[in-house]
């Protein structure tokens, strides 16, 4: 066993070198990026049932790289937030979404997603209160979308960061709801406005009874608590039916529309949706 471990060690070295050399490269990318402007938003509708209407969108931010073209947001967060980058990201994602929303005329909201070593930062809130000076958008149109690791570490700190964030008066969302270590009592902890029900879960209707369970279990708690849920990853009708019929009251996913460009952001919907 021995002799293998330090064969597999081995066999792997080149290849973690050559992993190690990627996440460097990327990373003096990104800095980079960040003073070019090679970042920018997209925007994905996000529909709700009540008014058969868009009623908001979620940001989420690009990446085209130069040579590289675009690359996903899986492959350089992780990388930004080792570095700590994800404190300039996380600032530029947060004012471009909060400019572009401003120009909308029907009310629309705007999610932003926080990473949570964003948290890490005494000046989270400060920045927020900034993005929303600057665009002059108001606050309640501004949802900060968390996932509940945010609640796990140092949840004293971050929770009383959330409640002042609150008290700007933007909304905050449980992002990716059911992964992870998720617990229930992290719904006691703080009072969340949305639940985002993982697409995970949404992609199994029709093939697992237990995920259609779990769904169900958010749904009801929700309703109870008077949080709203919106179903991320909706691709087909029979999703759509199916979590209507457990009372979610928002919708998001390739469905209704993919994330786009400002320019080509989704503005209606195409069909009625209830
Ligand atoms: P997320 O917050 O859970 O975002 C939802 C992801 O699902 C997005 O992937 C979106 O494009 C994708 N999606 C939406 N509808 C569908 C669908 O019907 N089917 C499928 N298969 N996928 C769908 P994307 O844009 O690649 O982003 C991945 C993750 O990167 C996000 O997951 C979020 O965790 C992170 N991310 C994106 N933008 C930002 C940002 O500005 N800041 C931070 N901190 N994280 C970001
Ligand atoms: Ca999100
Ligand atoms: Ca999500
Ligand atoms: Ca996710």
């Amino acid at each position: 066993a021995k002799r293998n471990g330090r064969n597999r060690h081995e066999v792997f070295r080149p290849e973690m070198e050559a992993a190690a050399r990627v996440r460097r490269q990327i990373e003096i990318d990104l800095r980079r990026a960040l003073h070019r402007g090679e970042l920018q938003m997209h925007y994905q509708p996000i529909v709700e049932k009540a008014g058969n209407r868009i009623s908001g969108y979620e940001a989420l931010i690009r990446w085209r790289h130069p040579e590289r073209g675009s690359i996903p947001p899986i492959d350089f967060i992780p990388i930004a937030e080792e570095t700590g980058l994800i404190h300039e990201l996380g600032s530029r994602a947060l004012n471009l979404a909060c400019q572009e929303a401003a120009t909308w005329t029907n009310g629309e909201t705007i999610a932003v997603n926080l990473s949570p070593i964003q948290f890490k930062s005494s000046e989270l809130v400060s920045m927020v209160a900034l993005a929303l000076a600057d665009s002059g958008l108001a606050a309640e149109r501004l949802e900060l979308e968390i996932t509940e690791s945010v609640l796990l570490d140092n949840s004293d700190g971050n929770i009383r960061t959330l409640k002042a964030l609150k008290k700007l008066g933007v909304r905050i969302s449980l992002d990716d709801f059911g992964t992870g270590y998720s617990s229930l009592s992290y719904l006691r902890s703080f009072p969340f406005d949305k639940i985002k029900i993982d697409k995970s879960f949404v992609q199994e209707i029709g093939q697992s009874r237990e995920a259609m369970a779990i769904i169900r279990a958010i749904t009801g708690l929700s309703s109870s608590l008077l949080i709203e849920t919106t179903a991320e990853g909706v691709e087909t009708e029979e999703q759509l039916r199916r979590l209507m019929e457990e009372g979610c009251s928002h919708f998001q996913g390739y469905l209704f529309g993919r994330p786009e460009a400002a320019e080509n952001r989704m503005q209606r919907l195409d069909w009625p949706v209830v």
